[in-house]
């Protein structure tokens, strides 16, 4: 059957279609198809876009369950989106009118930790904390840690290229992959890698899946790299009279060759929030705070912090503190991770994601602030300082058309700023459909045109979550 490119929308016709042929051809299937239950699946963290509701959500078990489900939809030229736990701020899998979106959270078994290599396999469905844990109880650890691992899963921090509160020391999620299982649009199954931890043999495949959101492929399987455990982290927190000051201490720090685990920083309106919500004593006078972290081992840790302590006091630290012990410092992180959450009481909030070079971090910091107090937007900054990777929140009141008009006009210009640093638009978030304009600008067109052709050489019918990212 010759097939054309499908749209972003399908007709209801279709889907019945496909409703019945995945009911007869896979019974196991689970499915959604009740308005109030679809519902559920129309948004993902960004409540400030609008989405389609789908026209069903199938839940399959198995890695032959999906392949069947795209060669389903193929057959019957239905978008799909696949979706993680439905934690990404990009609206990557948000719903698509009448599409098919595919929950992986019944995927949720790791499958084997193999000591031997240091390595864990794995199915996409399983949270990130659960991986985690499961490793740390072998002596084991795998890094990647969105502020959101206890809700997020392996799948959604694989389609996004996740990053989180450890970065600065070990990389975003790419770094920890050693090869996957993928289901591609037409249902044919691939892999790409394994346990070697060295192998150049043809394209790098698996790195091209991580990040791309759904576009290319559905993640079945993950390899993911591990490391031993370190030992718990020492903790040191630091307050400063003015935003670029802190700006200034990031910048110090690592100039000065300092890799601490974590770099966080908080700004005045997001200490209040956090310390509103979790009454933690913190400098509410302050302008902004960091967090810093060291995981090194022995008196190694005491030695990094105090190196820290030096170039945060150089930089004009109002006043510098350290945890007591290990229940404080897991607080202090909590709370730092707990940081959208605190500001969501206070209104609808739209976070941004826009990274720099790590030099550029306090002209970053001055070109937010001056163009949210320009256009008079409430912001509270908080984000991976260490790694140039902030985090503008826009709050404003839920429904007032004017604000989010307005959010949009100064997101565009932090954008601005952030490209003529050096930077991109998305550290962590990825382009999902809320930046999608903001691709060819920063990419330029040469490159996005690759991403078109890779596109439609993996998915020429344009099934796979379609337009998202390209
Ligand atoms: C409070 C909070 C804090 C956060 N902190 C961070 C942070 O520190 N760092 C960070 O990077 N992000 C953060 N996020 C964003 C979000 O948690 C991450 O993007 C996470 O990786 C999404 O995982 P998920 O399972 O929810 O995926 P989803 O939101 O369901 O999906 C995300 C994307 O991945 C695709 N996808 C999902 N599963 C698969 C699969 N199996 N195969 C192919 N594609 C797939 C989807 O199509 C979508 O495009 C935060 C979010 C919240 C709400």
């Amino acid at each position: 059957m010759a097939l054309s490119r499908v749209d972003a929308s399908t007709d209801a016709a279709r889907v019945g279609a496909l409703l019945s042929d995945i009911t007869r051809e896979l019974p196991a299937v689970r499915l959604l198809t009740d308005p109030a239950d679809r519902e559920a699946y129309r948004l993902d963290e960004t409540a400030y876009l609008s989405a389609g509701l789908p026209g069903a959500v199938a839940f399959p078990a198995s890695t032959a369950d999906v392949a069947g489900l795209l060669r389903l939809a193929s057959a019957h030229g239905v978008p799909v989106v696949p979706r993680g736990a439905g934690t990404g701020l990009s609206g990557g899998a948000a719903g698509i009118e009448g599409a098919l979106t595919i929950v992986l959270t019944r995927l949720d078994r790791i499958l084997e930790i193999d000591r031997d290599n240091l390595c864990v396999i794995t199915q996409p469905g399983v949270i990130n904390a659960v991986l985690k844990a499961a490793v740390a109880k072998e002596g084991l650890f795998y890094p990647p840690d969105p502020a959101s691992y206890e809700t997020c899963s392996i799948g959604g921090n694989l389609g996004t290229n996740a990053g989180g509160l450890c970065c600065v020391k070990y990389g975003q999620t790419r770094d920890w992959v050693l090869g996957l299982e993928v289901v591609l649009a037409d249902g044919t199954v691939i892999r790409t890698g394994g346990r070697t931890v060295k192998d150049t043999a043809g394209y790098s495949l698996t790195h091209l899946f991580v990040g791309s959101q759904g576009t290319l492929a559905i993640i079945t399987e993950a390899t993911l790299r591990l490391r031993p455990l370190p030992g718990p982290r020492s903790t040191l927190l630091a307050f400063f009279a003015t935003l670029g000051a802190a700006g200034e201490a990031v910048a110090a720090m690592t100039r000065s060759g300092l890799v601490p685990v974590t770099l966080e920083l908080l700004d005045h309106e997001t200490i209040l929030a956090v310390d509103d919500a979790h009454k933690l004593g913190l400098d509410r006078e302050a302008a902004a705070m960091l967090l810093v972290e060291s995981d090194a081992p022995g008196l190694a840790a005491g030695a990094e912090l105090d190196a820290a302590e030096t170039a945060i006091l150089a930089s004009g630290a109002t006043s510098v503190v350290r945890a007591a012990d290990a229940t404080e410092a897991d607080w202090l992180r909590q709370a730092r991770r707990l940081a959208l959450r605190a500001l969501e009481l206070k209104g609808m909030v739209r976070m941004e994601d826009v990274g720099v070079p790590r030099s550029r971090v306090p002209e970053l910091l001055a070109g937010i602030e001056r163009i949210t107090a320009a256009h008079g937007v409430r912001c509270a900054t908080f984000g991976h300082a260490g790694d140039g990777n902030l985090h503008p929140n826009f709050i404003f009141d839920r429904g007032d058309p004017e604000a989010e008009r307005l959010t949009e006009v100064v997101r565009d210009e932090i954008f601005r700023v952030a490209l003529d640093l050096g930077g991109t638009v998305t550290a962590e978030h990825g382009i999902g459909s809320a930046r999608r304009a903001w691709l060819p600008i920063q990419r330029g067109e040469g490159a996005v045109a690759v991403m078109r052709s890779i596109k439609a050489a993996l998915d020429p019918l344009g099934i796979l979550n379609p337009g998202r990212v390209i």
